[in-house]
Order: structure tokens, then C-alpha cells, then sequence
């Protein structure tokens, strides 16, 4: 692992800090389900403690009682599994150091660094200043420590209604950085926690909770994205106001976050989805959401290894998914077995086999070989996409008068077009090549075009799903607010697809190459009546074009 993160953290090792070894946490607030940018965070976060012998710890950063749910932290925690990681025993709450949280703030106030302001959101907000003038002090700012530590307390125990009273760090009004300018710390939130229930009634500010949680577990490199940088002096600050020792105290390092072409990754926006029914789900394959990757067929090793390639930058910038895609076809590539299977079928008599079923083998996988019998019979369906009427001189695929290979079996030709009334063609009527069947005469005769088929009387019917980018614009840097205008109209189509039958007994997960088609997985709606197949990633060139090269 060579990366900017993993240099800072041999520089503090050579500085001789950290010398009880590095211990890093990957933080989730439980609003929403885990996607591909959090997979990024995962993998560096895990992987920088794997890389130097360290520790990582699974927290649910859970300071905020409005939008949190317990769905999402059994969710986040399947996800991380999936993906192959493993916080042994270490699984905290930031809920679980509210009293600790509270007892820093009361430090805080006792030294002179924090007091209790009356002033609104509103006019707080108001005395702030600006980037380019100074704040001005808030007329409650020089109550004194036993005022503020009566009023704090007060505020814990209800007194005082939502919003009439906030905590501030005392820092510096005038300071260039607008986050130092005595930020708010604790507010008063009357509001149930799915943690903590109804036992607070004041909630710490992220910017806040987050160092301290870091402190409290031991964290030594606290990593997030680079819209936090403004926020590190404020990190620094607390935890030195409070005394922590700079050789074993946190530090907060920013990296870039994964922004993707044609999907988002904005859980607010994957939310807005999922709630106004732009999808089936979170875990729609089309959602970029760890669980609709999974049930799209991606894999964990896919995951990690476009983690891996896309690096950690110190600077954002917006990858192409097909980058993404590659790496699962790589894996995939490997992995799943073959399998025909006819999208858009064309029937075609064979006019010189009998009726009756010969079964030829075919082989499963180009490399780790395997086979598997394929019924083939007097009747069987192509794809309709394999064959053209009039035909143009490159097309190697069926057409009037024309050869063809059938995949594992015998060269055709086609002697006879049926048409509908509408003209349509509705059926083909061709006659084989005896001999030219593996280990036949005529077997090696070159033939430019090889197509799959399936045997009409033997295929399974399957329902495919065929999924394209869920936004139409690849500007997803700066995408506009009404993203919803943007989505794909034809995200999702729906084939009634027929498949050879060994694949009857499959299950939900299990990948397959359907030849020249590309990579599917079976879908959880799959019963033992009905198939139900999702495609992950079509083929980079279909495959009768990288037989020809
Ligand atoms: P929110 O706006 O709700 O905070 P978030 O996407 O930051 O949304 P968190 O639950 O706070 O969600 O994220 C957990 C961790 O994942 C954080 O450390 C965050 O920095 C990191 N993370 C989130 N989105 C990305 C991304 N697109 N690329 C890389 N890391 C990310
Ligand atoms: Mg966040």
C-alpha cells in the first residue's frame, strides 16, 4: 500500500510517535446505507491497519438524534463484512460517550475556553463576519466560569427550551478561519435518540464529538474527506486545550472522496430515491449502494481492487465507472462459468434433424475447463440480433443463404425466411452440416460467425434484467440540483429471456457468462418456478469479434 496517508503515517513513526502502533476507525453516521464512495473510506481506513500491523474500529459516529435509525447500522455493518473486513470486538457508539463528551465540555468551561451564549441560530450566525471581515463577540461571551458551568448544567437537566441556548469553544472572533470563530459545541435537542433513548436533552456539534471520540479509542490517524481540511485547526485545538499529548493524540489527514460518472454519492440524494420510488430500493442493482452493487452481481474483490487502483489523492476528481466496470469483469472473467442463453428469441427449424435430442458437450470455463450437456434438437431458438435479411458484406452472423456455427454444435445455413402477414420474420428455416461438429470431418471448415442457441423444448424461461447508468450525464462533479431530470428513462429493461437448462438448480449470487451477452447473476427474486437473472456488466466485445482477432 503506497499512498500519501501510508507516507504521513511512516513519517510519525520515524518521529517516534505512536509507538503503542497505529489504530485507525471508519466512522459512519447511521443515516443511510453504505455506497462505492464509502467502499473507498473502507478500504483505506481497514487497510492502512492491516498495512502496519494497526488496529481499525467500526464506530457509528451517532451524535445526531434526527436522522439516525437502526436499519442502517445493521446495513453498514453487513456491508463492511461483504466487502472482507473485520473489526474483531471493536464496535463503539459515539452515543456511548455522551457522559464523557459532556464531562470535556465542563473541562472546557472550567478552563476559561467554552460558555454558554443566548444569542439566536440566527443572530450567531449574523456576528459570525465573513471570509473577508471579522466576527464580532457575542455580548454573553465573558460570563464567568461559575455562571457557565451553572447554565451548562441547567441545560443538561431541561430548563431551558430548544434552541434558547447554545455551548461555544472561546476561541478567536477574528480569527481567518471561520471555524475557529467560537464554534457552537453542544446544543439543547429535545429528541429521542435510537441509542440513548431520552436520557439527553443536549447533543455535542460533530466538529466537536468527532475528535474526542478519536481520542477516547485511541485512534492515532484519524483519516476523512477533504471538506474537513478548514476543520483540522479546530480538532487540533480541542484536543490540545484539553491536554492530550501530541505524541499519542490524533491527527486528522484528508484525502479526496470518490465521486463516480453517471451515479451520485450523496446518501441525501440516494435517500430522495429510494423515497420518492425512483427505484425498487437501496438495493436496487442500479443504486451505487453496497447492497444494490451486491445484488447487481458486483464483487467484494471487484470492490477492493478498483479501491486499490483508483489510489488516494489529495485532490477531488470524478472517476469513470467504467473503470469500476472493469475491474468486475476481470474477476468475473475468471470466475463464471458459461452459459447460453437467447435474449430476444428467433425460432429456427432445423429441417434436416430428426425429432429426438442429442446431447453435446460443451465446455464451462476457457481456462479452468469443466463441461456440461446441451440438448439439441430439430427446433431450437437464436438470438433475433444474429440475423439480418439483407445483410451487409462485414455481418458473419446469419442471413440468407448464409453460414453460421451453432456454439458446441454444428454449422448451419439458412435456406428459408418465414414472414408474418406484417412481414416480420417470425421463423428460419435451416439445415446443419452433419460433420461439422467437434471431432467431425467437416469440423474444422472456417466459418467467420459463431452464435449461441438454445434448444426450444429444453430452454428455461428466465426474466433478465438489463440495466444502464442511472444518470444519462456523466458531470457528475457538478451535477445540478435537480439531478431527478438527469435519470436515465431507460435505466432498466425487462427481457423474457429463455436459458439452456443447467442452470435449473442455481442460486441466488451465483455469476454466469452468458455468451456474448456478457456477465449475469442470479437475482433473490428467483423461485424455483421462475429465474430471475441481473446483468452486472455486458462483454467489451461480443464474442464473435475477439474470435476473429
Ligand atoms: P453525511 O453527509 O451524512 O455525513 P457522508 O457521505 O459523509 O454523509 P458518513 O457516514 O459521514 O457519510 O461517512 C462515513 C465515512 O465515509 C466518513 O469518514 C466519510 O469521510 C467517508 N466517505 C463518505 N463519502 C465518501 C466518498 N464519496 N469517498 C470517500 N469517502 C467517503
Ligand atoms: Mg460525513
Amino acid at each position: 500500500m503506497i499512498n500519501f496517508v501510508q507516507q504521513e503515517i511512516e513519517n510519525d513513526l520515524k518521529a517516534g510517535k505512536y509507538t503503542e502502533g497505529i489504530h485507525t476507525r471508519f466512522p459512519p453516521e447511521p443515516n443511510g446505507y453504505l455506497h462505492i464512495g464509502h467502499a473507498k473510506s473502507v478500504c483505506l481506513n481497514f487497510g492502512l491497519a492491516l498495512h502496519n500491523g494497526g488496529l481499525c474500529n467500526l464506530r457509528f459516529d451517532d451524535t445526531n438524534p434526527t436522522k439516525e435509525d437502526v436499519e442502517f447500522v445493521d446495513s453498514i455493518q453487513e456491508d463492511i463484512k461483504w466487502l472482507g473486513f473485520d473489526w474483531g470486538d471493536r464496535k463503539f457508539f459515539a452515543s456511548d460517550y455522551f457522559g464523557k463528551f459532556y464531562d470535556y465540555a465542563v473541562e472546557l468551561i472550567k478552563r476559561g475556553l467554552a460558555y454558554v451564549d443566548d444569542l439566536s441560530a440566527e443572530e450567531i450566525r449574523s456576528y459570525r463576519g465573513t471570509l473577508t471581515e471579522a466576527g464580532k463577540e457575542s455580548p454573553y461571551r465573558n460570563r464567568s466560569v461559575e455562571e457557565n458551568l451553572d447554565l451548562f448544567t441547567r441545560m443538561k437537566a431541561g430548563e431551558f427550551p430548544d434552541g434558547s441556548k447554545v455551548l461555544r469553544a472561546k476561541i478567536d472572533m477574528a480569527s481567518p478561519n471561520i471555524n475557529m470563530r467560537d464554534p457552537v459545541i453542544y446544543r439543547i435537542t429535545r429528541a429521542t435518540h435510537h441509542h440513548t433513548g431520552d436520557d439527553w436533552l443536549i447533543y455535542p456539534m460533530y466538529d466537536f464529538a468527532h475528535p474526542l471520540e478519536d481520542a477516547i479509542e485511541g485512534i492515532t490517524h484519524s483519516v476523512c474527506t477533504l471538506e474537513f481540511e478548514d476543520h483540522r485547526p479546530f480538532y487540533d485545538w480541542l484536543l490540545e486545550s484539553l491536554g492530550f499529548d501530541v505524541n499519542t493524540r490524533p491527527r486528522q489527514i484528508e484525502f479526496a472522496r470518490l465521486d463516480l460518472t453517471n451515479t451520485i454519492t450523496s446518501k441525501r440524494k440516494l435517500r430522495q430515491l429510494v423515497e420518492e420510488g425512483y427505484v425498487r430500493g437501496w438495493d436496487d442493482p442500479r443504486m451505487p449502494t453496497l447492497c444494490g452493487l451486491r445484488r447487481r452481481g458486483f464483487t467484494p474483490a471487484a470492490i477492493r481492487d478498483f479501491c486499490e487502483r483508483i489510489g488516494v489523492a489529495k485532490s477531488n476528481s470524478v472517476v469513470d465507472i467504467a473503470m469500476l466496470e472493469h475491474c468486475v469483469r476481470e474477476d468475473l472473467n475468471d470466475s463464471a462459468d458459461r452459459v447460453m442463453a437467447v435474449l430476444d428469441p428467433l425460432k429456427v427449424v432445423l429441417t434436416n434433424v430428426d425429432d429426438g435430442v442429442e446431447y453435446l458437450t460443451a465446455e464451462n470455463h476457457p481456462k479452468r475447463g469443466g463441461s456440461r450437456f446441451v440438448p439439441f434438437t430439430r427446433e431450437i431458438f437464436i438470438d433475433r440480433e444474429d440475423f439480418m435479411e439483407d445483410a451487409p458484406k462485414k455481418f458473419f452472423r446469419l442471413k440468407p443463404g448464409g453460414e453460421v456455427r451453432l456454439k458446441h454444435a454444428y454449422i448451419i445455413k439458412c435456406n428459408e425466411v418465414i414472414k408474418n402477414s406484417a412481414g416480420e420474420v417470425v421463423e428460419l428455416h435451416c439445415t446443419i452440416d452433419p460433420t461439422s461438429k467437434s471431432g467431425g470431418a467437416t469440423a474444422g471448415r472456417k466459418i467467420k460467425g459463431t452464435i449461441h442457441w438454445v434448444s426450444t423444448k429444453f430452454a428455461l424461461p428466465a426474466e433478465v434484467r438489463l440495466y444502464d447508468y442511472l444518470l444519462t450525464t456523466d458531470a457528475q462533479g457538478n451535477m445540478p440540483e435537480d439531478f431527478i431530470a438527469a435519470l436515465n428513462p431507460n435505466s432498466l429493461i425487462v427481457k423474457q429471456a429463455l436459458i439452456e437448462p443447467s442452470v435449473r438448480w442455481t442460486n441466488a449470487g451465483t455469476h454466469y457468462q452468458f455468451l456474448r451477452l456478457g456477465y449475469f447473476v442470479v437475482d433473490p427474486d428467483t423461485t424455483p418456478d421462475k429465474l430471475v437473472f441481473n446483468r452486472v456488466v455486458g462483454l467489451k466485445d461480443t464474442w464473435a469479434k475477439v474470435k476473429e482477432r
